[in-house]
């Protein structure tokens, strides 16, 4: 038994098709973990990694205590189980399963406990004495799971195993591996291709694209808060109707109006607290995400409701246990073609009409997703990233929702009214900047996400800890902030993040070691980082690390990222050359605004700093990133 932690996890293979691209999470002892995606999103490559098949071309992978890169597959303690179940077909069932645990040399007597003891947990106990041949599907698929289960592995990895079987078969199985699952207590990793055996399977589902994790969450978060389009179609059946549209602030409300339609409907602005106030301009583009069950026909349901649109209905579907409406928004449109203006809708009561008809809808408003027609991630993060405010400042103060700040002498700009960006993760619950009221805590991901009442308005803060509720003395980190006018950026937070660049580089280095008790001199080989001009000791663990990601040549000769930041940088007598432009006064904190070989670094400091000042790094703090295909190695 064992969890999982990958970090940083990249695939490059020898071809240059990058399968695999910064795949982090940490899995739980016993989670149930299915990676789903279209064919090609890297899913198996990602299991075939985790099971050794596969090197890992960057980052860091352990399996319970051990880093596990560079362990042959059959150290890991993992069992895999394949979609072409790979029975050997002279051998019996008994012993194909026991095959692996023979070639380990196990006792005769423990390989038969184990094997009766998995065939009665499969059900196969009464084939034990055939032929792979003599078996169907589904009963060579236990078979192979039960090779997997004599291993007594401390992680299941499980590749599409049920996509050779029939539908019912493939019903079946889910329900029994997810029995399997809860009766052996081991972590499950199980791939893919087909959402619902995602949604009914897993305690956690890792949806990917393009080699690239779009979310990580359990089955029904991933379904009510898709963190962007393509999670939102590819989850729930039928698809969720996406409409294209623009959203228009008027005071206290928001019109939400839909493209190549008459349609129109209006939200309390509260709904769009979470949104950057650019996207309710009327203008901006967006996709409107309505799932077929936020979609209502019910005449009571449309009578009640203040939020409907037209549609023209075509046809309907119907399922068994549910019909599907057909229509077009747009009454031109046939509802057959899939388009932006086509609806989905779930009947929930007998309904009265015919092909061609044109009806009220009712919009379930509190279901209604919105995401960015260009990048298509959500624009209602369920982690917000900012809390959006109108503000004034005047006299070197900052008011907003009846809170006065003093601004610190870093924070310069005329007076006037501004738009207030304040991250969330830049309010701390503890402080001194104003008195609240926290209405709700709310743990996401392992992150607290905090709502609290502000003057009239409510407010966001992401927090490590869980927050009570009631009356909070909040405080904000003023250097986090930033202030627009009219869209463009007056006043900007300090960058979190300071990048710089170079090369490996190795010499030989004279060092006098002792042999037999006298001193010596010897040449042996150092690896620096070359920054901006400025060598750095590279430890060797580091430099090892970048050589087998990278190979031995490229690594000495590809251009490197450097990232760090402004608290990992210190000035010293020898370093990176850096010009200082000015000083950053932020009250508790001061930080040099420095020029580094064309680069602009942040570094902490206690006040003024003389000229000819030198730059270094924290080595143990530094990421390192390989610039061409943008892999962090370290
Ligand atoms: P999935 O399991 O999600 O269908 P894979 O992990 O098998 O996807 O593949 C991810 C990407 O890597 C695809 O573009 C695939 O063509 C590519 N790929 C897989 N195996 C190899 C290989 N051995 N050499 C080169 N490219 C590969």
């Amino acid at each position: 038994m064992a969890g999982l932690s990958l970090k940083h996890i990249y695939k490059v293979y020898p071809n240059g098709t990058k399968a695999v691209n910064d795949f982090n999470m940490e899995i739980a002892d016993k989670e149930f973990i299915v990676f789903v995606g279209p064919s090609g999103c890297g899913k198996s490559t990602t299991l075939r990694m985790i099971a050794g098949l596969e090197d890992i071309s960057a980052g860091e992978l352990m399996i319970g205590e051990n880093v596990v890169n560079d362990m042959e597959p059959k150290d890991r303690d993992i069992a895999m189980v394949f979609q072409n179940y790979a029975l050997y077909p002279h051998m019996t069932v008994f012993e194909n399963i026991a095959f692996g645990l023979r070639l380990r040399k196990m006792p005769k007597d423990e390989i038969n406990r184990r094997v009766t003891e998995a065939a009665e947990i499969l059900g196969i106990t009464e084939y034990l004495g055939k032929k792979p041949k003599e078996m169907s599907g589904g009963q060579r698929q236990r078979v192979s799971l039960g090779r997997a289960i004599v291993r007594e592995p401390k992680v299941m990895l499980l590749d599409e195993p049920l996509s050779n079987l029939d539908a019912k078969l493939r019903t079946q199985m889910r329900s029994e591996i997810a029995k399997l699952h809860a009766k052996l207590q081991t972590t499950f990793i199980y791939v893919t291709h087909d959402q619902i055996e995602a949604m009914t399977m897993g305690t956690r589902i890792v949806v990917m694209k393009n080699g690239f994790v779009q979310q990580i969450d359990s089955p029904k978060n991933l379904y009510n808060y898709p963190g962007n389009k393509f999670v939102a179609g590819f989850i729930g059946t039928p698809q969720m109707n996406f409409f294209e549209g623009t959203l228009l602030k008027k005071g206290d409300e928001v019109e939400i109006n839909f493209e190549y339609s008459e349609a129109k409907i209006t939200v309390p602005y509260s709904m769009m607290y979470k949104a950057k106030p650019s996207y309710l301009d009327g203008k901006s583009r967006v996709y409107i995400g309505l799932r077929a069950e936020s979609i209502s026909i019910n005449p009571e349901v449309v009578k009640a409701s203040k939020s409907k649109i037209k549609v023209r209905v075509s046809h309907k579907e119907e399922l068994g246990n549910q019909t599907l409406v057909y229509g077009d928004i747009n009454m031109q449109g046939d509802g057959y073609t899939e388009s932006s203006t086509r609806i989905i809708i779930n009947m929930d009561a007998v309904c009265d009409f015919k092909a061609g008809d044109i009806i009220d809808a009712a919009l379930d408003i509190t279901k209604v997703h919105l995401f960015d027609k260009e990048t298509e991630v959500s624009i209602l993060p369920r982690i917000p990233e900012y809390n959006y405010l109108d503000c004034e400042v005047t006299n070197g103060k900052i008011i907003f929702l009846g809170t006065e700040l003093k601004l610190p002498p870093a924070i310069q700009c005329e007076s006037g009214k501004y738009e207030l960006l304040i991250p969330t993760d830049a309010i701390t619950m503890h402080g001194s900047a104003a008195a609240v009221t926290v209405s709700e805590c709310e743990e996401i991901n392992g992150k607290y996400v905090v709502a609290f009442g502000l003057g009239d308005r409510r407010m966001y803060a992401v927090a490590d800890e869980a927050v009570k509720c009631g009356k909070a003395k909040i405080g904000i980190d003023l250097k986090k902030i930033s202030l627009l006018k009219d869209g463009e950026t007056v006043v900007s937070a300090m960058p979190e993040i300071i990048k710089l660049e170079g090369k490996l580089v190795k010499e030989k280095v004279a060092e006098t070691v002792e042999v037999n008790g006298k001193e010596k001199k010897k040449k042996v080989i150092k690896f620096f980082y070359d920054i901006e001009g400025f060598k750095l000791p590279c430890p060797d663990t580091a430099a090892t690390k970048l050589i087998t990601a990278m190979g031995v040549k490229r690594a000495f000769t590809e251009k490197l990222y450097y990232e760090c930041t402004p608290y990992d940088l210190s000035f010293a007598e020898d370093g990176i050359p850096a010009g200082v432009l000015n000083v950053l006064d932020y009250g508790k904190e001061k930080f040099a605004v420095c020029e580094a070989g064309g680069k602009t670094a942040y570094v902490l400091c206690e006040g003024a700093v003389a000229d000819g000042a030198k730059l270094v790094p924290d080595v143990e703090k530094l990421s390192v990133i390989e610039a061409a295909h943008n892999i962090r190695i370290i």
